[in-house]
């Protein structure tokens, strides 16, 4: 969704709250989206005390009760689901090679980057990981998202990666699932084909402390 229309809950200083939004707020290692609302400028969009806030330089305009049109930055969210859905292949691949996991992640439109808890991660390796992610880029393989309770989600090895932090308050777990190749427990923005990815390019890699080798990608559009 890229449009949306949503009503005013709460406008003070630079926080505008609605009652529904199409905005994805900072957090999972992604970046917000920006865009526009009611005329404004949106900066960025943080989740504060579970309300998503959309961050204006001023708010003076907005009426509580008034229904105002967003839309949201295309180019620039597109452009993030790529790169998160290209995090998601590639730490599948990693994962599968070494059973390294994931410390971090900071997905951004130009240029974003993963931390595996890894000792070796020498060029000719990074290379394969790169061409076999590539390889499930051009297989076009399809990418779902649907939603499983949290009793059944737990009992699927792998499924949620994070289980502690998962608040005892969520019942209901959103699932995202590439082909064959990754499902996990995710609320971010993803492409729905590999396909649309169009080619991933591996910049460089960092030794960021003993166990912690950090990967920089982009992406190279046809
Ligand atoms: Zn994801």
């Amino acid at each position: 969704m890229r449009e949306f229309d949503g009503k005013v809950v709460s406008a003070e200083g630079n926080k505008v709250i609605l009652d529904q939004t199409a905005f994805y707020p900072r957090g999972g290692g992604l970046v917000s989206d920006t865009g526009v609302l009611g005329g404004v400028q949106v900066r960025e969009v943080i989740k504060e005390n579970g309300e998503v806030c959309h961050l204006v330089d001023d708010s003076s305009g907005f009426r509580v009760g008034e229904v105002v049109h967003g839309s949201i930055d295309w180019d620039r969210r597109y452009r993030v689901m790529k790169m998160h859905t290209t995090a998601h292949i590639m730490c599948a691949i990693v994962n599968k090679e070494t059973g390294a996991l994931i410390t971090g992640n900071q997905i951004s439109p130009d240029e974003s980057r993963i931390d595996f808890n890894l000792e070796q991660f020498d060029r000719e390796k990074i290379a394969d990981y790169t061409k076999a992610a590539n390889e499930v880029v051009a297989r076009g393989v399809e990418v779902k998202s649907y939603f499983m309770n949290r009793e059944e989600a737990l009992k699927v090895p792998g499924l949620v990666k994070l289980a502690n932090a998962l608040p005892p308050s969520v019942d209901v777990l959103r699932i995202v699932q590439i082909g064959d190749v990754d499902t996990q427990a995710d609320g971010g923005v993803h492409v729905g084909n590999t396909r649309e990815i169009g080619e991933i390019v591996v910049n460089k890699a960092e030794n960021k402390g003993k166990n912690n080798r950090r990967l920089y990608f982009s992406l190279r559009q046809p």
